[in-house]
C-alpha cells in the first residue's frame, strides 16, 4: 500500500443553496481507500457519485467533514492551495473527452504538462511519446481531434490525465458514450497505467461490466435529507 496516496473521508455532506431553498447533495459517513488500489463507484443518478469525488479532488470544498489524501487534510486548504494540490496530484478524465479541437494528440497532452511543470518539484512526468505509444496512440500523435474515433479520444484523455504523474486518478463515467469494446479498452488501460504509475484509481460508473475490472466496489444511496432542508421559500 503506498500511504502518501490513500483517500480517507469522513462525514462529508455537501449542500447546495439557490433561492428555493437548500438541496443535499451528498451525505457520505465514511468512505476510504487503500493508497495505490482502485476502486469503482456506483450508485442511482443523482446520488452525488459526482459531487463525491469533486469533493475528493479538491475541485470544491465539503459543507462539513473531511478529506485527508495521504498526510494532506484537502477539505480545509484554501483555493489557492487546492488548485496546486490539483495540479501536483491530480488526474482526471469525463465522460466527454474535452480535448482542445485545433490542438493535435500530443498537443492537447503537452498542455496538461505545461500546466502543471511548475508544481512537480518531486517528481518526473511521463514522456510523451512512450506514453502514447502504451495507450496505441503512437501513429496518432499529429492527429487532430476530430480525426480520431471516440475511443481514441478517450484514449488521449487518458494520457492527458497521467502525463504528469498524478497521485490520484479520477474517472466519472469514462466509458459512457464509448462502444462496449473501447469502454473495455479504455478501463484496462486506466487500470495498467494507474498500477505503473502507483496512483489511486478511483471510478464512477453505472455499468456493473466496468466496475467488474477493479479491485472493489462501493454502491453510493442517495442522502437522505431532511425535509425541512428542502423548504422553499
Ligand atoms: P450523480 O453524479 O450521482 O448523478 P451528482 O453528484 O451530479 O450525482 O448530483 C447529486 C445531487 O446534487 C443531484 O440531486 C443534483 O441535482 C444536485 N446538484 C449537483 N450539482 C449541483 C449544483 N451545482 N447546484 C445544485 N444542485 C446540484
Ligand atoms: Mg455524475
Amino acid at each position: 500500500m503506498i500511504v502518501a496516496n490513500s483517500i480517507d473521508a469522513r462525514d462529508l455532506t455537501v449542500d447546495y443553496t439557490s433561492p428555493f431553498g437548500t438541496t443535499r447533495a451528498l451525505e457520505c459517513a465514511a468512505f476510504s481507500v487503500e493508497g495505490g488500489s482502485n476502486v469503482a463507484i456506483m450508485g442511482p443518478s443523482g446520488c452525488g457519485k459526482s459531487t463525491l469525488l469533486g469533493v475528493l479532488a479538491g475541485l470544491a470544498r465539503p459543507s462539513s467533514g473531511t478529506v485527508t489524501i495521504g498526510d494532506e487534510t484537502i477539505s480545509t486548504l484554501s483555493e489557492r492551495q487546492r488548485v496546486r494540490f490539483r495540479r501536483r496530484r491530480l488526474g482526471m478524465v469525463y465522460q466527454a473527452d474535452n480535448l482542445l479541437p485545433h490542438l493535435t494528440v500530443e498537443e492537447n497532452v503537452g498542455l496538461q504538462l505545461a500546466i502543471c511543470r511548475n508544481d512537480m518539484n518531486t517528481h518526473r512526468p511521463l514522456t510523451t511519446g512512450d506514453l502514447l505509444e502504451r495507450l496505441g496512440l503512437g501513429a496518432l500523435s499529429k492527429r487532430l481531434p476530430d480525426q480520431l474515433s471516440g475511443g481514441q479520444r478517450q484514449r488521449v484523455a487518458v494520457a492527458r490525465a497521467v502525463i504528469h504523474r498524478p497521485t490520484l486518478i479520477f474517472a466519472d463515467e469514462p466509458t459512457g458514450a464509448l462502444d462496449t469494446e473501447s469502454a473495455h479498452t479504455v478501463i484496462e488501460l486506466l487500470i495498467d497505467v494507474h498500477r505503473e504509475i502507483g496512483a489511486t484509481l478511483v471510478l464512477v460508473t453505472h455499468d456493473p461490466s466496468m466496475a467488474k475490472h477493479l479491485q472493489r466496489v462501493v454502491t453510493l444511496s442517495r442522502s437522505q435529507t431532511p425535509p425541512e432542508q428542502n423548504r422553499a421559500h
